[in-house]
């Protein structure tokens, strides 16, 4: 499948990210994740290396490589250790593209190169208390106040807070007392009003950055506003669409580091005097581990591939990222079943990636969101809609 999607190039960033992982990532992995701390050293490492920035244009400062390039490279840092994934995902494809897409130039030029570079680490809140799955029921509001607004309100569970130098949220958009519906902006994290909670203590990515945004009377300045208010919110409904394709790599990547543990494990446990893998009930298991894989990683490059080529990919996203986030899960916990007691001891590594599995199915849109889009795409197209 490599072949089909890959070019030389693609092959170069994956030798080198496997060498970089095995190197840097995977001896310290089980240890990040064990005392819950950021991967500072790490994210400093893959700035140097060029892969905080993978699909972001060369102009702005980023390699100018592809959506598949991107998905590999989130693919083999979750093979080693899905909290350095998500940390460069969210920081990629929330923090940095939709400036890309929605920036004026000059809010492109001067945060876009400091982002791409992995100079300043970037975030997205669009999670509120209230609204999840419901974004639209967004309660945060910007009024217009002079040449500025003043934002109000709050964000949950946002990837990246307490690390990021810009954070870019959505709100509603009150002009001279009217709700002319959810915009964005830019929020530089030195902003006055900008109030973090301590971090979250996670079941997994328990490495990665999770905090609460308050914005008290938070004044941000007219120019950051990102789109025009009520586009903002389709805006990020866009970026969603690319951040489900770096969750289906991430989904790979978890359940490829678990399918490859327990399959060495299969070769080399004994019971009733044979490998366990000569038990047709653990390489059935196997078997189907690869084969889920297989597809879900199919899926992943497909909808990558086709968002190259400037396709619409609102329905293969959510179908690569619903299938991906479910095999991770589904393979994560057999391996801990191929492992046996082993499996449930953190020595051996497998329960992290069961761990890390789980929001795989939540974040981005929930599996029952996801059924949903896809619902709707199937059937509207029977129907001719
Ligand atoms: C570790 C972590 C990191 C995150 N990072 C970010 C981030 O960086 N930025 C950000 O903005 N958000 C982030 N999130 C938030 C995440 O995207 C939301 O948790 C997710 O979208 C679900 O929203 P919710 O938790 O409010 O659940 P809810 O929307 O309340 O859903 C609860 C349950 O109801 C179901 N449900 C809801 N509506 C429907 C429906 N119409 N039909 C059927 N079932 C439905 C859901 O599928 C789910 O099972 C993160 C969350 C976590 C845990």
């Amino acid at each position: 499948m490599d072949k089909m999607f890959f070019t030389d190039e693609h092959n170069m960033l994956v030798e080198m990210i496997r060498d970089f992982a095995k190197n840097e990532i995977i001896p310290i992995a089980q240890k990040l994740d064990e005392s819950e701390e950021f991967p500072k050293g790490l994210v400093k490492q893959m700035s140097e290396l060029g892969l905080m920035g993978i699909p972001i244009p060369k102009e702005l400062g980023g390699a100018g490589m592809d959506m598949v390039a991107y998905a590999a490279a989130v693919m083999e840092l979750a093979i080693a250790d899905a909290s350095v994934a998500i940390t460069m995902a969210a920081h990629t494809s929330l923090g940095t593209i939709p400036i890309v897409i929605a920036g004026t130039e000059e809010q492109k030029k001067k945060y876009v190169p400091p982002l791409a570079s992995g100079q300043m680490i970037g975030a997205f809140g669009l999670t509120e208390q209230e609204a999840g799955s419901d974004a639209g029921a967004t309660k945060t509001t910007a009024v217009k106040n002079g040449s500025g607004y003043t934002i109000n309100g709050g964000k949950m569970f946002i990837t990246n807070a307490g690390e990021a130098g810009l954070i870019n949220i959505t709100s509603r958009i009150i002009e001279a007392g009217e709700d002319r519906g959810i915009g964005a902006f830019i929020v530089p994290t030195d902003t006055e009003g900008l109030k973090l909670s301590a971090k979250e203590k996670k079941m997994g990515w328990r490495a990665s950055d999770t905090r609460q945004l308050f914005f008290e009377d938070m004044y941000v300045p007219a120019e950051n506003m990102l789109g025009t208010p009520g586009k903002g919110f389709k805006t990020f409904l866009k970026t969603l669409t690319g951040g489900r394709i770096s969750v289906a790599a991430l989904s790979v990547g978890t359940a490829i580091g678990a399918y490859e543990r327990a399959l060495k494990y299969a070769t080399e446990r004994k019971a009733f005097g044979k490998e366990i893998h000569e038990f047709q009930a653990v390489s059935f298991k196997l078997a189907d581990m690869a084969t889920e894989i297989e597809a879900a990683k199919l899926l992943t490059f497909h909808a990558a591939w086709m968002k190259d080529q400037g396709m619409n990919i609102i329905k293969e996203a959510a179908m690569a990222k619903l299938f991906a986030s479910e095999t991770a899960m589904r393979t994560t916990t057999e391996a801990i079943q191929i492992l046996g007691g082993y499996g449930y001891v953190k020595e051996y590594d497998v329960e992290r990636y069961f761990r890390d599995a789980k929001i795989l199915e939540i974040g981005e849109g929930t599996s029952e969101i996801q059924r949903i889009i896809i619902a709707k795409n199937i059937l509207n197209a029977v129907k001719g809609l």
